[in-house]
């Protein structure tokens, strides 16, 4: 969430532009080319809204390098000049490819590769899906996969509803089909080693986002890890999918370390690289939100999980309750101006009653608290609204639950705890980077992990770098750790 926005800003109609998008791409198979002319214009008018829903562009000269990796990989593909390539400004570690090849890759991502080749692997397997034409081809399937969102369209009318209803079913969700990702890492591979990198980069590749799963487990719970929308919701890892890749690879004859990974290359592009939350959007860490720049805080209760994008922070909890967490400008009519601009920004036409509106005082803020159902022919929704007055600023909670269903106790749980966070909470909160190093002889795996900046530091250094707990360091080696970003 960025620092400032207008209460009821929306951004475009996601949903819709993704739809549309699906439907302009046209749903023939066959003699079609990988990126048609329609295509491209449906990835260009949806790319600036991808980009502002997952954290905007990271710039700098990691993005540089993804593109001129990603380029020599569309040329291979015979896209040469036909796909754009960009990193995103987001901690979650995701890829995922647009008709009119669009690809997108975030940093969290680039974080956790180690060298050139596996880079390359990534982008050649997204490449993959754009050849194969495969978002195309599961139009109808991600039809069903909306159907929940259109479900709360159909039954509240708004579209504002419906975009914090679906903000989860966005394109970070997107499934392919297990053949389908076959045929990706088949084609990915062939571009991978067609481009001259080392084929077993693929292997490495799926390894190290097999790792970082798995250090997400260990470190946050796995139903927490379950719910953050990673690459590997997104493109299931098997063993069997490892097998595949292992054959493919050693099907090119080239034998292992023939062909170059350019480890140096990599791990000194993406030195000084943001690491973890950005700071202009506030840190996420577990069931907690805390915002430095705006100094503010809150938790959610257990069963909720809180996820970060620019507009806001979606929260989603147990028995299908949904809402966002954002904020704007304390209108001259105070928080009762602001709720009632908000209501109506939200439910559009959709018939609504207000059954409850409290002021309150939480932890030392002015609050209102508005309680309404949500109603069409269908049935009825409950809506809580949680306004907070700090200065100038107001925050907002709008949550959304099951038709019928009281409010429930985690929701005033969750109302009651927005406050202000201190000076010195603030500077606790600090960003992090990656930060390249070279083994020297001597250094130890628990030497350089024990400089790494926040907890799980053994566990953490080794996802970081892809490594095996008892591979003893080499001198030279490149490795990534992960420290404070400027002055303490
Ligand atoms: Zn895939």
């Amino acid at each position: 969430m960025r620092s400032y926005r207008q209460p009821h800003r929306t951004a475009n109609g996601l949903i819709g532009a993704v739809l549309g998008a699906m439907l302009l791409a046209g749903c023939s198979l066959g003699e079609e080319p990988a990126v048609s002319q329609a295509d491209q214009a449906a990835g260009a008018e949806l790319h600036p809204q991808l980009l502002a829903q997952f954290g905007g562009a990271y710039d700098g000269d990691e993005s540089e390098y993804l593109r001129r990796v990603g380029k020599s990989i569309a040329a291979t593909a015979g896209l040469d000049g036909q796909c754009t390539f960009t990193l995103v400004n987001s901690d979650v570690v995701n890829a995922f490819a647009v008709p009119g090849c669009y690809i997108y890759l975030t940093r969290g991502l680039m974080g956790i590769v180690n060298s050139e080749a596996e880079l390359a692997a990534v982008l050649a397997h997204e490449v993959g899906h754009i050849v194969g034409r495969h978002s195309q081809r599961q139009q109808s399937r991600s039809l069903w996969r909306t159907i929940g969102v259109v479900a709360v369209q159909v039954f509240t009318g708004s579209d504002r509803l419906t975009q914090i209803a679906g903000a989860a079913a966005g394109l970070f969700t997107l499934r392919y089909s297990r053949q389908q990702e076959y045929e990706a890492d088949d084609l990915g591979l062939r571009y991978l080693h067609k481009s001259g990198y080392d084929p077993f980069a693929s292997i490495d590749m799926l390894r190290a986002l097999g790792q970082h799963e798995l250090f997400l487990m260990q470190t946050r719970g796995r139903d927490e890890a379950r719910s953050i929308p990673e690459w590997a919701r997104t493109h299931p890892l098997t063993d069997n999918r490892l097998e595949r890749a292992q054959g493919a690879a050693e099907d090119t004859g080239v034998p292992r370390g023939a062909l170059p990974e350019r480890e140096v290359d990599y791990i000194r592009a993406v030195d000084d690289m943001l690491y973890g939350d950005d700071p202009e959007q506030g840190f996420v860490n577990g069931r907690s939100f805390a915002h430095p720049v705006m100094r503010i805080a809150f938790e959610a209760p257990e069963g909720f999980t809180l996820t970060n994008s620019p507009q806001a922070i979606l929260i989603e909890g147990p028995g299908g309750i949904r809402g966002e967490f954002a904020g704007g400008q304390v209108p001259a009519g105070g928080l009762e101006e602001y709720s009632s601009v908000l209501l109506r920004a939200l439910l559009g036409e959709a018939p609504f009653a207000i059954t409850d509106v409290r002021a309150a005082q939480v932890n030392g803020l002015p609050a209102l608290f508005t309680s309404a159902r949500v109603r069409s022919g269908k049935g009825e929704a409950g809506l809580t609204l949680g306004a907070y007055a700090a200065g100038d600023t107001a925050y907002h909670f709008v949550m959304l639950s099951a038709p019928r269903a009281a409010a429930p106790a985690a929701l005033d749980e969750l109302l009651g705890s927005f406050r202000l966070i201190s000076p010195e909470e603030a500077r606790s909160l600090r960003p992090r980077k990656i930060e390249a190093v070279r083994a020297s002889a001597g250094d130890t795996v628990t030497a350089l992990a024990s400089r790494m900046a926040g907890d799980n530091k053994l566990a953490h250094f080794l996802m970081l770098n892809g490594r095996e707990p008892n591979r003893p360091l080499r001198p030279g080696e490149p490795l990534k750790i992960v420290v404070f970003d400027g002055p303490r």
